[in-house]
C-alpha cells in the first residue's frame, strides 16, 4: 500500500534492537514490530538488526530500540553495553532516534543500583546518554499509566519496576503522570514522588512504559520514524501511513479507563 507506483520511498531504514534475548519483557518486542510495520505501510523498506552480548555493533543505523529486563538481565548486558557506549553516544549526538524502555532506560543513564534483594546491589554503571540515576527499592511501581507530554499528547502504557529514577539538571522529563480519577497523580512514573515520567534528550527517549508502548501510541512511533528517515535521507520524507487506527483508539480508551 506504500507508494503510488509501488516504489519504496527511499533506502531501507536500519532498525537496531539491543539485547532482544535479555531485554525484552512485557511485550517490548512489539515496539520493533510496530516501527517495522508502520515504516513499510509508509513505503519504506526496513532492515531489522540485533545486537547481543559479545556481538559487533552494525556500522550505521537509523533507529535504536531497547526493551525492559529483570535485574539479572541488566547485570548480564551492562559490561557489553559499556563496551559499545562510545558508539551509542556518538549516534545519539548525531540525532539517531532511540527508544529505551525501563531496564534499558535505566542503563542509558549514569548508574542503576539494583535493589539489594534482587541482584546484590552492585552499582551498574550506565552509558550516560540520559542525565538520570536509578536506585532499586523494595517497593515496585506497578500498574497502568497515562503520561501527559508536550510533544506527543497523552502517552499510555504499563509499568513494573523497582528502580526509582531521578532526573539530573540536563534531563527533561518525557512528561508528567496524569491523575487517574481521584488517584494521586504522583503514583508511579520515574520515582512515584515527583510526578515525572521518562526522560528525553535530543532524539533519545527513555520511559518506564511497557505494553508494548508503540502500538497504543502511534504518534510516538511516527515521530521516531520521521527522525529515522531524516537520518537516512537527510529529508523530512516520512508521512504517517493512512491506515485504519480504530483498534488503536479503542485500545487506548480501554487502557486509559483501567485503574492502576
Ligand atoms: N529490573 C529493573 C527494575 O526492576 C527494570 C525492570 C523492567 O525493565 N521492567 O527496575
Amino acid at each position: 500500500m506504500s507508494t503510488e507506483n509501488g516504489q519504496a520511498r527511499g533506502p531501507a531504514l536500519r532498525i537496531l534492537q539491543l539485547y532482544p534475548e535479555q531485554m525484552n519483557i512485557y511485550g517490548d518486542w512489539g515496539n520493533t514490530l510496530t516501527l517495522q510495520r508502520r515504516a513499510q505501510w509508509a513505503g519504506f523498506e526496513v532492515e531489522l538488526l540485533e545486537h547481543e552480548i559479545g556481538g559487533q555493533m552494525p556500522s550505521d543505523v537509523d533507529l535504536v530500540v531497547g526493551g525492559g529486563g529483570q535485574d539479572s538481565g541488566q547485570v548480564a548486558i551492562a559490561p557489553d553495553l559499556r563496551r559499545h557506549g562510545a558508539q551509542l553516544r556518538e549516534w545519539a549526538e548525531a540525532d539517531v532516534p532511540m527508544l529505551m524502555i525501563c531496564g534499558s532506560y535505566q542503563l542509558f543513564g549514569h548508574v542503576f543500583v539494583p535493589a539489594a534483594q534482587d541482584a546484590g546491589s552492585e552499582p551498574l554503571q550506565g552509558i550516560s546518554i540520559l542525565d538520570v540515576e536509578t536506585r532499586g527499592s523494595a517497593q515496585r511501581l506497578i500498574g497502568n499509566l497515562t503520561v501527559r507530554t508536550e510533544q506527543f499528547g497523552e502517552v499510555v502504557g504499563y509499568e513494573n519496576h523497582s528502580g526509582l529514577t531521578s532526573l539530573g539538571p540536563d534531563a527533561t522529563a518525557l512528561g508528567r503522570v496524569a491523575p487517574f480519577g481521584e488517584e494521586d497523580s504522583t503514583a508511579g512514573g520515574n520515582n512515584g514522588a515527583d510526578g515525572t515520567e521518562g526522560a528525553i534528550s535530543r532524539n533519545v527517549i527513555g520511559t518506564y512504559l511497557h505494553g508494548a508502548l508503540l502500538p497504543k501510541n502511534p504518534v510516538l512511533a511516527d515521530w521516531l520514524l520521521g527522525k529515522a528517515v531524516l537520518h537516512r535521507t537527510g529529508e523530512d520524507r516520512y508521512r504517517a501511513p493512512e491506515i485504519d487506527e480504530s483498534i488503536t483508539r479503542e485500545a487506548r480508551r480501554v487502557a486509559m479507563s483501567r485503574p492502576r
